[in-house]
């Protein structure tokens, strides 16, 4: 069975309050939708994800997407002018047995409802995740109880809800719209759904005050670590400096087999110090010429990539420089723009700063230029 997961992250989320839409917005650091992802690609048999958005949204997509790093998300796919028309288009991208489609702004779907969904499409055609619902329910005239309705045999839908590729692709070919899911499309089209036990915490980020109810259950199983790096570079003939990816005159270079950026270095080791998965020069060794004058952003990549490997997200890095020279104030705006280029951190979570070391030492007779960096990383 070939599984692909259709996120549908194309709506504005006007619900949700002021600013760029409710699936891109920040949750413990993380963009809504790379919670989304990470939580599907953390399902082994998903062999793809093919999210579908508005075309306004590109970078933003980028930004939650690309620092996952996994081989198995798709280019995204643009929505349309309705939900409907939306799944309709990432439907058409799709490839394989089943389609798992799957709200944007649900990032919290944990893992044993996955797989409970998995292993009934062994044997169904359609099936989706749900949840009785607990509550009495009422008719409401304007404000007052009118009359109650029965909750027997009521559910409340969740996502992901799982087809037949190819029965919900002709489903949705002929579907009059507007349906309230793709539930109601494949019952329109006759097709027999089954309900898969979902799970309370599998939460759609609806309105403002769902934020934080998010962050309260993710911090239930949070894991919170922070590494420490610290790197040493001495100067030696030439004309510039790299300190953490941006370029600066000086009247020295730094030495080192690669391009000595001791800054981004001490950040990589904060990183893998964090993740207790060894250190810059166990994985890349200075014995192996590739790394010879290498940009150091493919270090600090490597550590971002196994955080991520780790579903582990990175929400804040520190680094301080200790020197004499060249000043580094003027430059730390620049430097902090770079890593976050890099790392898909927000620049307010990305501090550079520093010091002197008052003449004294190996920095403070201008012979090299040491590095400090804390990393914090959060797993949910
Ligand atoms: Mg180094």
């Amino acid at each position: 069975m070939n599984i692909t997961a259709l996120v549908v992250a194309a709506g504005r989320g006007t619900r949700a309050g002021d600013g760029i839409p409710k699936q891109y917005r920040a949750l413990y650091g993380a963009p809504v939708l790379r919670h989304t992802l990470r939580a599907l690609l953390a399902n082994g048999d998903i062999t793809a994800v093919v999210t579908v958005i508005h075309p306004d949204d590109l970078s933003l997509y980028q930004n939650a997407a690309a620092p996952l790093g996994d081989p198995r998300l798709q280019a995204p796919v643009m929505g349309g002018n309705s939900r409907s028309q939306s799944v309709a288009n990432g439907l058409a991208a799709c490839d394989g047995d089943v389609v798992l489609i799957h709200d944007g702004a649900r990032p919290l779907l944990p893992p044993d409802a996955l797989t409970r969904l998995v292993a009934r499409m062994q044997t169904a055609k359609a099936a989706f995740l749900a949840v009785p619902v607990n509550d009495a329910l009422w008719h409401g005239n304007g404000d007052q109880a009118d009359r109650a309705q029965s909750r027997e045999n009521l559910w409340r839908a969740q996502t992901p809800q799982a087809f037949d590729l190819n029965l919900i692709r002709a489903a949705h070919a002929n579907s009059p719209e507007p349906m309230a899911d793709d539930v109601a499309v494949a019952r329109a089209a006759g097709i027999a759904v089954e309900i898969v036990m979902g799970d309370e915490n599998n939460l759609k980020i609806t309105r403002a005050a769902d934020f934080a109810l998010a962050e309260k259950i993710m911090g239930q199983n949070m894991d919170v670590r922070t590494g420490n790096g610290f790197d040493v570079h001495k100067f030696g003939p030439g004309d510039q400096v790299t300190l953490n990816g941006v370029s600066i005159p000086h009247s020295h270079g730094l030495v080192g087999h690669s391009d000595a950026d001791v800054g981004m270095h001490a950040i990589t080791d904060a990183i893998f110090g964090a993740l207790a998965e060894g250190d810059i020069g166990q994985w890349f060794p200075p014995s192996d010429p590739q790394w010879k004058g290498a940009a150091s952003d493919i270090f600090l990549r490597k550590a971002i990539e196994r955080a991520g490997a780790r579903g582990f997200t990175i929400t804040h890095l520190d680094c301080t420089l200790v020197c004499e020279h060249p000043k580094i104030g003027p430059h730390a705006a620049a430097m902090r723009a770079a890593l976050a280029e890099i790392t898909g951190l927000d620049p307010d979570r990305i501090s550079v700063k520093a010091t002197t070391s008052e003449q004294l030492g190996f920095t403070g007779r201008g012979e090299g230029i040491a590095a400090l960096a804390t990393a914090t990383l959060v797993k949910i």
